[in-house]
């Protein structure tokens, strides 16, 4: 499939991904929120960023497996990768800066149409970062460590953005007709 066909799934994938993050309570949009937004477009609301996320998380991932190939999505993504981790180390995010790297380099480790065009990625890619952020988290904090029920209590409270990051990913294998 090509790169049009894959971004258009991945639209319709955030956009459910969105609406089921209000109809599970996740967020709660209100017409406030919208005038809040013309008002202060730079300042964004907490929904507006839990919106925002699960959307891009899940146009991001239908357009993930494809960059085990050069093209010009290939180029592009590495532009904006390291223009995102340029922002993330001023921010001092170190955790997502961490993240961020292991997963740029992982689409170019294996042949085209390989370990990215696995149902399983998705769910790989979801723990692995949940694990390198609480890792970092763990490691700058000194009244708790690390420990596996923290990364579970994470995925829990983060569930819709696993979600996104799943569906993202299986309209990719659908349009691909993998699944
Ligand atoms: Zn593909």
């Amino acid at each position: 499939m090509r790169f049009n066909s894959h971004l258009a799934g991945g639209i319709g994938a955030g956009l459910v991904c969105a609406f089921t993050a209000e109809l599970f309570n996740y967020t709660s949009v209100s017409t406030d929120m919208v005038a809040d937004l013309i008002s202060n477009p730079f300042s964004p609301n907490k929904d507006i960023i839990i919106l925002s996320g699960v959307f891009f998380i899940a146009v991001f991932m239908a357009l993930f497996p494809d960059l085990d190939s050069a093209s010009v999505l290939q180029r592009w993504f590495y532009r904006l990768v390291f223009l995102c981790l340029v922002v993330l180390f001023i921010g001092d995010q170190m955790g997502l800066f961490a993240a961020i790297t292991f997963i740029s380099l992982l689409p170019v480790l294996h042949k085209h149409r390989g370990w990215t065009h696995s149902p399983v990625t998705p769910f790989i890619l979801a723990v692995f970062i949940i694990i390198i952020v609480e890792l970092q988290a763990s490691s700058t904090r000194w009244f708790n460590g690390f420990s596996l029920q923290d990364i579970w209590e994470s995925a829990k409270n983060n569930w819709i953005y696993i979600f996104a990051c799943v569906l993202g990913h299986y309209s990719h294998l659908a349009l691909d007709k993998r699944l």
